[in-house]
């Protein structure tokens, strides 16, 4: 019999209850180091005191109204966004994928705007991951993915990742942009050679293509920077955030230079939920924090930290890891067994890790990480691969 919760995934044996920071409690008393955060979503831990106050606060006051009407947190954290990046306008979906949609949108609808309605291709890279909906789903073109679900949305090319000859070769006539993550997360937390966003952006610029950038995982400070491509110093035309943007509570926004906007006039797009009271209440509580000084530095600290301390596990144990992979606290082992069985044994012992592709173990703590969980991550980890494969 199916049941009730169409089972599209395949479940851990862990009933979630509450969380309180860095640790997970499972119903059954059970308590987990959470290196997954939702991946990547509860950046500043479980139920940060802050935002919490800032929810409760809210959702005595007002909960929604529609985008008829002017939101003042939502003219706020929209405001903090731009002063904080290239973009100079924002719109609020509620997902992911929702907020890649829109970034595709705008695109197209910039080309066409400006004179060329034949330009609506995009290139996407190999190994992205942007969503499950039609068009994000055609956008990253994973076979897996898009397997029985009808013909791919059409419109879509792609080269591989990290590949300046074949992202210049796909350009063609009817090219409208280019879209790719600054670093894959579920394609295996890959991050490109120094150099490949700004051969991107030459591209772009030489051929009037718009430059797209998903920082859906990897953006919102999970590189030590609000934005990872900041740390290239290369700007998108327009990018979707989502995930840790409001900290746990779904929303996302697609953020466009005034430029790429130039279509998106008064009822060209649309949402119902997007960018309410709640949502930009909890999104302006996550800025709160990410903003404040030293915020940022510290998650840079803590990944020297971690990363260095994975790097001695990957030295001690050649023949389970092949090497370190990512950024910030966007971070991979490439395994030489599977990683799925690492990372089931690692919950046995407490530690909540993830896998990702290229046979990856993911590891996502929150960015409000301290010595103290490095330390027991790093325990549990030796203790699992010492005893490996027992
Ligand atoms: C998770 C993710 C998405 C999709 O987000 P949803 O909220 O699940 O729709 C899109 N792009 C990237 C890079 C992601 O990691």
């Amino acid at each position: 019999m199916i049941p009730a919760v169409m089972p599209t995934y395949a479940r851990w044996d862990v009933a979630a209850d509450h969380g309180e920071g860095p640790y997970l409690y499972a119903a059954d008393g059970r308590k987990f180091l959470d290196f997954t955060t939702g991946i990547a979503v509860t950046g500043l831990g479980h139920c940060h005191p802050h935002l919490v106050a800032a929810v409760r606060e809210q959702a005595g006051r007002l909960w929604h109204v529609s985008n008829l009407f002017q939101i003042p947190g939502q003219e706020r954290l929209a405001q903090r966004l731009v002063d904080h990046s290239f973009a100079d306008t924002v719109f609020f979906v509620n997902s992911g994928a929702e907020a890649v949609e829109l970034t595709l949108k705008v695109a197209r609808k910039y080309q066409s705007a400006t004179g060329h309605p034949e330009r609506s291709r995009i290139i996407g890279c190999e190994g992205s991951f942007h969503g499950r909906t039609f068009a994000t789903l055609a956008a990253a073109g994973n076979e897996k993915y898009l397997d029985g679900f009808g013909p791919p949305m059409p419109g879509f090319d792609h080269v591989a990742f990290n590949n300046l000859n074949e992202m210049r070769a796909a350009v063609g006539k009817e090219t409208a942009a280019i879209l790719v993550e600054p670093i894959q997360g579920e394609g295996g937390v890959r991050a490109p050679s120094p150099g490949y966003l700004r051969g991107l952006r030459e591209i772009a610029d030489e051929h009037g293509l718009l430059l797209l950038y998903d920082e859906v995982q990897c953006g919102m400070g999970r590189t030590g920077r609000l934005f990872a491509h900041e740390w290239e110093g290369v700007a998108p035309d327009v990018m979707a955030i989502a995930k840790a943007l409001g900290g746990g509570f779904p929303t996302g926004a697609c953020l466009a230079s005034e430029r790429a906007a130039v279509g998106m006039v008064s009822g060209t797009h649309g949402s119902t939920f997007g960018g309410n009271p709640l949502a930009v209440a909890a999104g302006n509580a996550v800025l709160d924090v990410m903003l404040e000084k030293g915020f940022l530095s510290r998650v840079q600290a803590m990944s020297e930290a971690l990363k260095r301390r994975l790097e001695g596990l990957v030295r001690s144990y050649p023949k389970l890891f092949a090497e370190l992979r990512g950024a910030g606290l966007l971070l991979g082992l490439r395994c030489l067994v599977p990683a799925g069985e690492i990372v089931a044994r690692l919950r046995q012992e407490g530690l909540l890790t993830l896998t990702a592709g290229d046979n990856v173990l993911r590891i996502l703590p929150p960015l409000i990480l301290g010595e103290r969980e490095i330390d027991e991550a790093i325990t549990i980890l030796d203790k699992v691969a010492a005893r490996w494969p027992a």
